[in-house]
């Protein structure tokens, strides 16, 4: 049986510190993570707000995704696919539909061609020609 948020709530503070904030993340501790642990925190648990305010772009009406239906980089009469900026990795593209779904709303149809996209083949296995070695940067 699902928690309700009240309850969902209590559990999480069951597991915070005395501000109300949940431990950071084992991965930012880890060699590679691209945070410092020290001076990073994670935000204060909030009390659930019931009922939640509509989430942005719940409304078609004021959805910016559908306000964009007719841009990107690719687009058929179904699908638009766009580049995802300032993400700091050289490319992360979204594919959205052009009509407004959220994810559980999404017919079954375009789910199937979602996952069809998403498991289309990686460009070095479909034929692209492998990618140049980086240069080496002279010796100090
Ligand atoms: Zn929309």
């Amino acid at each position: 049986m699902p928690l309700t948020p009240e309850e969902l709530h209590a559990h999480a503070l069951a597991a915070a510190d005395d501000e109300q904030r949940l431990p950071l993340s084992r991965m930012t501790g880890w060699d590679i993570s691209p945070f410092e642990q020290e001076g990073l925190r994670t935000a204060r648990l909030l009390p659930p707000v019931l009922p939640e305010p509509p989430r942005h772009g719940e409304d078609p009406a004021d959805c910016s995704s559908c306000a964009r239906r007719d841009e990107g980089l690719w687009l058929d009469d179904r699908w638009r696919l766009t580049r995802v900026e300032g993400v700091g990795v050289p490319l992360v593209l979204m594919l959205h539909p052009r009509d407004h779904h959220d994810l559980a709303d999404l017919p079954d149809d375009l789910a199937a061609e979602a996952r069809g996209a998403a498991g289309a083949p990686h460009p070095a296995r479909a034929g692209a020609p492998p990618r140049r070695p980086l240069p080496r940067l002279p010796d100090r």
